[in-house]
């Protein structure tokens, strides 16, 4: 995908996650790298209003706020850089204030091995990242914390964050976590529950190594 392109599926997806009622209104935000360089939703622009040339540009290496564009980048610009400089193959990130993930990260619960597409994420659980406040360099460290070994975690009294190697892998991730912590959140209504044992979901790592949303074409 060139620079536009890129633009262009950010917005789409924006549109998308909030058509679909896996975020809502200006919360969340979106980016992907493109060319050793950050392209991010600007903060606070409805989705339905924004405009290509709005995505923000940062560059990936410093370590401050610079960008170029009409807009301010998100306020979550520390943790999307972040992710993205740790884990060179991740090369998208989706942010949301989903509900179900966002309802077990308010009883900061991380999600254990009910089912095996937690293994989807890198291991026998999906962590829940460490209250900070919304747009600072605690949250990200708090996030790089319980991503270690994973491509996504709740955030405490926040939502959730994905990354994939792609900006359809990203938001292919954030829904079926979404999906994940439904299921995990009636499951805990419903009193018992058995868990996958490690040596199975090392085996599920193992597999989704090769599996997972494939290119359409
Ligand atoms: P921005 O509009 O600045 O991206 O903020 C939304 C959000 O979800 C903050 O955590
Ligand atoms: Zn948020």
């Amino acid at each position: 995908m060139n620079e536009l392109e890129t633009r262009k599926k950010i917005i789409e997806l924006c549109k998308q996650m909030n058509r679909t009622g896996l975020n809502q209104g200006t919360s969340g935000n979106i980016s992907a790298v493109h060319k050793n360089t950050l392209l991010i939703t600007p903060s606070g622009i409805a989705y339905d209003e924004m405009q290509p040339e709005q995505i923000a540009q940062m560059s990936l290496d410093s370590e401050n706020d610079d960008w170029e564009g009409p807009c301010h980048p998100s306020s979550e610009w520390h943790f999307h850089k972040a992710i993205l400089k740790r884990n060179p193959s991740f090369s998208a990130v989706v942010h949301t204030h989903s509900t179900f993930a966002t309802i077990l990260s308010i009883a900061r619960k991380p999600i254990p091995s009910c089912h095996y597409m937690v293994a989807a994420f890198g291991g026998n659980n999906v962590r829940c990242a460490r209250y900070a406040t919304f747009g600072t360099s605690e949250l990200s460290e708090n996030i790089l914390e319980a991503m270690n070994d994973r491509s996504a975690c709740l955030m405490a009294n926040h939502g959730m964050v994905a990354a994939g190697a792609n900006l359809d892998k990203a938001m292919w991730a954030a829904i079926e976590l979404e999906a994940l912590a439904k299921q995990y959140y009636h499951a805990c209504q419903q009193g018992s529950m058995v868990l996958l044992p490690n040596s199975e979901m090392d085996i599920i790592v193992e597999k989704f190594k090769t599996y997972g949303l494939k290119p359409s074409s």
